[in-house]
């Protein structure tokens, strides 16, 4: 396997010195060796979900269809968090200097993501209607945009957090369309819940050793025709005040009203009126 963090940590070299040239046409080679490092990166931690990627997107890897799939499993991707680094490595000159990285998480894979993209923005040149507005060419932008995406990517390389597995992790197809649902388990969850990613459908996921054991999270009803009185799953999702059901018994609907804990108390819909 390729080592992505040291591939991340040349382009991020090539593209501090472009930026301490000082020039103004260096600026998008800069914010290309940016991104560069920013797919690495991704990559990187592509690597230790291997797993958890379905074949499809692992044979056919693209920044930007990794990143979101990686997002989908990565349970780190939208938490915030303050934090402060020390400006170099642990033990050499300046490391006891902290850089306050502010309210931010280090470096989650959706702030990747954004500073990917932002950077492939300014890699064309502006559009004619671009061209009136006068930040669209502003080198200055430019620049500010390439340190702080320089900084995200040295906080990603200085960071222990970044490559930090989770122990369970599972994907199974999902039973009521032909998404998948993923969980990605932190070490000491005994419950956790997933939802497919297409439709949304919920399950219950209990991780047993090296797997993940997942159940649909469905409620029992019983159709309030006596005469019928069948039993049928309902989806938990779908089992709300106001949703329609369809008894698959009787093929009758009827109308969820309330709902009480597990209970469902069910009418048919003419009785509203
Ligand atoms: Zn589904
Ligand atoms: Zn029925």
């Amino acid at each position: 396997m390729p080592d992505y963090r040291q591939e991340a940590r040349d382009a991020l070299e090539r593209a501090k010195s472009l930026l301490a040239k000082n020039e103004e046409q260096s600026l998008r080679y800069a914010a290309l060796e940016l991104r560069i490092a920013f797919e690495a990166l991704t990559y990187s931690r592509a690597v230790a979900y291997k797993d958890n990627l379905p074949e499809k997107e692992w044979r056919n890897w693209q920044p930007r269809r990794v990143m979101s799939a990686l997002l989908e499993i990565d349970p780190s991707a939208d938490k915030g968090g303050s934090l402060s680094i020390s400006k170099a490595p642990a033990g050499e000159p300046g490391s006891d200097e902290f850089v306050d990285l502010g309210s931010e998480q280090v470096l989650s894979l959706r702030q990747i993501k954004d500073h990917y993209d932002a950077l492939g923005s300014r890699l064309h040149i502006p559009t004619p209607t671009q061209r009136e507005s006068s930040k669209a060419n502003d080198p200055a932008r430019l620049r500010k945009r390439c340190e702080k995406a320089a900084e995200a990517v040295q906080s990603v390389l200085n960071s222990n957090l970044w490559n930090l597995v989770f122990n369970v992790t599972s994907t199974v197809p999902c039973t009521r369309c032909d998404g998948t649902v993923r969980a990605l388990v932190n070490p000491g969850t005994k419950k956790t819940e997933a939802q497919c990613k297409t439709c949304g459908a919920p399950y219950i996921v209990t991780p047993d050793k090296d797997e993940c054991t997942f159940e649909a999270k469905q409620v029992t009803v019983k159709c309030p025709d006596e005469a019928c009185g069948g039993e049928q799953f309902i989806w938990a999702d779908q089992a709300n005040a106001g949703s329609r059901f369809k008894c698959i018994h009787c093929d009758q609907f009827f109308l969820i009203v309330t709902v009480l804990a597990m209970e469902k108390n069910l009418r048919r819909p003419e009785e509203d009126n």
